[in-house]
């Protein structure tokens, strides 16, 4: 069995949600992963507590990772260290100089120590930089560090979503009800990857869907899931034939890329917040749920399905200009 510490709150509450209802041919579900903390909240908390635990038992003082400026997994990973007494080191796409808000000054606030490149080294250098980083901390003394991956998405933080697959086995049990298809965000693919796997160590029985809100469909299924995937296997006790497994990403919802909001999804954003008191964010799940909402108007599923979405998380990713642009529609 492969260890874990408890960073977060489970298992987290499902939620049938009240949007345009009558409207809406499928039941349609919410599993609150955005409240599985509050600071300390989001997905990345699940990947995290598998990380961590090894980072523990390795006698690591020193986590480096790393993401966008606004990255909900830094903050999240800062938050966490802060707790366990790790020192945090945080390199992040984007301008330095940029006034500190939302995750970002997060970071700080948690005692992380943020390091800054351009976006276009972040996507070809981020993980040597890492490595150098690391060198140059155990250097210093006798230190040890442990170079955590974007987004936490390597096979074994994934476990934490194949966890989170077997909590709504549970709950399904508990309510009564079954999910025809479970639909989750896709950044860096790890928390798809962890439901797939949880789907087919259960015998494959439901669809599991992701929505992109950066990659392509292709990049996110060759380079994101199924290595990720296959690194499971290989850290698991039992083997599953991964090849077959019912799932897929449904492309056409990145908008204009990642971090970027189109008036349509913030004008999306707002009427469903506004009409179900829950938050969506601009970068993950406002996309996502966008997607979510046409596809099923759009017929995708039949009439009287139940479609369990998981929320992810990300209220703090609002910047200033988001919010400027939502405020001027
Ligand atoms: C990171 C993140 C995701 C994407 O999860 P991955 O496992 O990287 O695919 C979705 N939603 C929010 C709010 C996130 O921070």
């Amino acid at each position: 069995m492969l260890k874990k510490i408890t960073l977060a709150n489970t298992p987290t509450p499902i939620q049938k949600i009240q949007f345009m209802e009558t409207d809406l041919p499928v039941n349609l579900y919410f599993k609150r992963d955005d409240l599985t903390g509050s600071g300390l909240s989001g997905n990345k908390i699940r990947k995290l507590e598998y990380l961590l635990q090894k980072a523990i038992s390795d006698g690591i003082t020193d986590i480096i990772t790393c993401g966008g400026i606004q990255s909900n997994h830094c903050r999240a990973t800062a938050l966490a260290c802060a707790r366990l007494g790790l020192e945090a080191h945080l390199l992040l796409a984007g301008n330095e100089e940029q006034e500190k808000e939302g995750n970002n000054f997060l970071d700080i606030l948690a005692g992380g120590k943020q390091r800054f490149i351009s976006e276009k080294e972040y996507d070809e250098k981020r993980d040597s930089i890492m490595e150098e980083w690391k060198r140059e901390i155990e250097e210093e003394s006798d230190k040890k560090a442990l170079v955590i991956p974007m987004g936490a998405s390597c096979g074994l933080g994934s476990f934490g979503y194949s966890d989170c697959f077997e909590e709504i086995l549970l709950q399904e049990k508990e309510m009564g009800i079954s999910f025809d298809s479970i639909v989750i965000t896709v950044g860096s693919g790890g928390s798809l990857a962890g439901l797939i796997y949880g789907n087919e160590k259960n015998h494959g029985k439901k669809e599991i869907l992701g929505i992109s809100i950066a990659a392509s469909r292709e990049e996110a299924i060759e380079g994101m899931v199924l290595p990720i995937l296959e690194e499971m296997k290989t850290l698991d006790e039992v083997r599953y034939d991964i090849k077959s497994a019912n799932f897929d990403v449904i492309n056409g919802y990145q908008g204009l890329g990642y971090a970027k909001s189109t008036i349509e999804e913030l004008e999306f954003i707002r009427d469903f917040v506004s009409q179900t008191g829950i938050i969506l964010d601009p970068v993950y799940t406002g996309k996502a749920t966008y997607g979510l909402i046409s596809e099923i108007l759009n017929g995708r599923w039949s009439e009287g399905r139940n479609i369990l979405f998981v929320h992810t998380g990300g209220a703090f990713g609002w910047t200033r200009e988001q919010i400027k642009m939502l405020l001027s529609i």
